[in-house]
């Protein structure tokens, strides 16, 4: 009997161990979701692209691929098993909440047969998160009741921090025998910085748009309603594992330094600042997530630097002026590094091309390392698993009882808001907009606002290239949110002044952030306080609130007069498209 290894649109990885030993590959380009919501034209551009570029290197590597495109799933295992239904069909577990067992009863159902295999395109195991979990709840990490409740409370809870810990005991990555390398496992206080005003980001790697590209983007065009730009002027993804490879070769040179104390920072006009803008290829499976993580690892063993130590300054001229730290400069070993690939899009895919003179590369301080790799080993797994546990209830948790609609500014970005319009605008113009924009602007105002968790759920993954429900659910619904409080005790709900603080918009906003009450003052700010007074019975039990409700406690009545009043007008403006 023929093997046939089915791979899903974001199982796109040439080097898969689930390639081994099979007679076909089966790939199914499935139209028929894009039909029913108005997807950003570049996160379909980028998948379907993907997806034919995967194909077509699979061929040159000499592998049989049958490559259909249809309606649905089911139509294409129709046509697929028409006349081979003895087929043996394998597949990597998909990320989403049983689409596994779904796809094998379409399977099934057709006479063919499904065998789901672990999906090695996470780093950890379902098991690892087992052994995690149990050691620390005594039974196993979970019990039968379903872990998200109807009414959004959890059954259990987890934290992001406590199994950063572990993954970097167990896998070693950052690791000087027990303890962590410098000391310290978290350096986040050093990565809250914003950059001085003659800053310039680095440059984003761009990866023009080849012809199959441009003749999917035309496609999509045509065949599907969209939403954002529908030009490819903005898009420059990488769509090939080589690019991908060339995209993380250009994050490690260029733009790791500075990662770390710009992390949080908002600046009017920069989408980008020093981001990876890794994950829609990771996310894909374009990259496997060690490769970003060994990356980085190995940059800071070449071009380490003490923690905090990037200087704006040295920026300017290529960074030549930081030194390493002296014991790390010693060390061997390359980066993987393609010399300009990223930049003029050749094909870094022949892989160990040698690192080239690290010396002449900034240095890469030990907040920024550590920063990404806990981004990628702590939140990415993390969040995979606490989805894996506490789906279904997670897609629909709404412990504060939220019902409100999302704004139209969401949608056409059209607020004097300029926290809210920059962050929108990114989301329109690039289907991509950075974490602090995603978590505190634009989830942070739809929490306070009131918004239905599932409706912000739902634009999230309309409208970001790299999203997908496993990885927007646990973000958008339970950290974004507050649906539930599987990953939180606390809401990420924040005033203007956490804005104020991260950028400079609030200083050429026409609301004034200092102001919580009256005509033009900020919006964030009434929104706030009504959202505390309104969820105090939920809220104020958590433990982690007491500072911010010592704060309610202190203001009389007259001032939450004037603080509904604002409340209520800035969601009459917002709900009428005028804020
Ligand atoms: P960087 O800042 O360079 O981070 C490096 C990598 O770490 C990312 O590429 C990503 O792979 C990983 N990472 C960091 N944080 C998270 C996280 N919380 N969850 C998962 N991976 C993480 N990430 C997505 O991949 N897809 C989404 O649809 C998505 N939606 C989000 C929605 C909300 C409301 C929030 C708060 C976060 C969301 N994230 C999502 C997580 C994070 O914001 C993005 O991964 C990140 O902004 C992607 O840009 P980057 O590659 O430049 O990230």
């Amino acid at each position: 009997d023929r093997t046939v290894l089915w791979l899903l649109g974001d199982q796109l990885n040439p080097d898969l161990d689930a390639l081994d030993d099979v007679d076909e590959v089966l790939l199914i380009e499935a139209h028929g979701f894009a039909d029913r919501k108005p997807y950003h034209a570049h996160k379909l551009t980028l998948v379907f692209s993907a997806m034919r570029h995967f194909r077509d290197e699979l061929r040159e590597r000499g592998r049989d691929v049958t490559y259909l495109e249809a309606e649905s799933f089911g139509e294409g295992l129709d046509e697929f098993l028409a006349d081979r239904s003895e087929a043996d069909l394998r597949l990597m577990r998909p990320a989403s909440h049983g689409a596994g067992e779904r796809l094998r009863e379409l399977v099934v159902e057709r006479g063919g047969s499904l065998e789901l295999l672990e999906n090695e395109l996470f780093w950890t195991t379902p098991a690892d998160w087992r052994e995690w979990a149990g050691e620390r709840d005594g039974e196993g990490g979970g019990g039968s009741e379903p872990l998200v409740a109807e009414d959004g409370t959890a059954e259990r809870s987890y934290r992001q921090e406590g199994w950063y810990r572990h993954v970097r005991r167990e896998t070693g990555v950052l690791m000087d025998g027990d303890e962590p390398v410098g000391g310290e496992w978290n350096y986040d206080d050093l990565n809250q910085e914003t950059p001085p005003d003659d800053w310039e980001p680095p440059e984003r790697p761009r990866f023009e748009p080849d012809g199959l590209t441009r003749e999917t983007h035309a496609w999509v065009r045509d065949r599907f309603e969209t939403w954002g730009d529908d030009s490819l002027d903005g898009f420059a993804w990488p769509v090939t594992r080589g690019e991908a490879r060339a995209a993380l070769d250009a994050f490690v040179r260029d733009r790791l330094p500075s990662f770390g104390r710009y992390e949080d920072a908002m600046t009017t006009g920069e989408p980008f600042l020093s981001h990876s803008l890794l994950s829609p290829a990771i996310n894909l499976g374009l990259l496997d997530p060690h490769e970003p993580v060994r990356a980085v690892e190995e940059a800071y063993e070449t071009r380490g630097a003490e923690p905090g130590a990037y200087d704006p300054d040295d920026a300017a001229d290529g960074g030549s002026g930081a030194t390493t730290l002296d014991a790390f400069s010693a060390g061997g070993g390359g980066t993987d590094a393609a010399e300009s690939g990223a930049a003029d899009g050749a094909d870094a895919s022949d892989g160990d091309t040698d690192a080239g003179d690290d010396a002449d590369r900034p240095p890469v301080p030990l907040n920024a390392a550590e920063g990404v790799i806990r981004q990628l080993i702590g939140w990415r797994e993390f969040m995979r698993h606490v989805y894996r546990e506490a789906m279904p209830g997670l897609a629909t948790a709404n412990q504060l009882d939220q019902s409100r609609e999302l704004p139209p500014a969401y949608w056409d970005g059209d607020t004097d808001m300029l926290c809210l319009s920059e962050a929108v605008g990114h989301v329109r113009e690039y289907g991509y907009a950075h974490h602090i924009e995603r978590l505190m602007v634009l989830s942070n105002f739809a929490l306070i606002y009131g918004v239905d968790p599932g409706e912000l759920n739902e634009w999230f993954h309309l409208g970001f290239v790299d999203a997908y429900h496993w990885v927007t659910t646990p973000n958008v619904v339970a950290m974004g949110s507050f649906g539930t409080d599987v990953l939180s005790s606390k809401p990420y709900a924040s005033s203007g002044n956490y804005v104020n603080r991260m950028s400079d918009h609030c200083a050429s906003c026409p609301y004034t952030v200092s102001r919580t009450t009256g005509e033009g003052a900020c919006p964030f700010n009434a929104l706030y306080w009504d959202f505390l007074k309104e969820n105090e019975e939920t809220l104020r039990g958590t433990g982690r609130m007491g500072l911010m409700y010592s704060h309610v406690d202190n203001k009389d009545d007259a001032e939450w007069a004037e603080i509904r009043e604002r409340a209520e007008t800035v969601r009459e403006l917002a709900a009428s498209g005028e804020l």
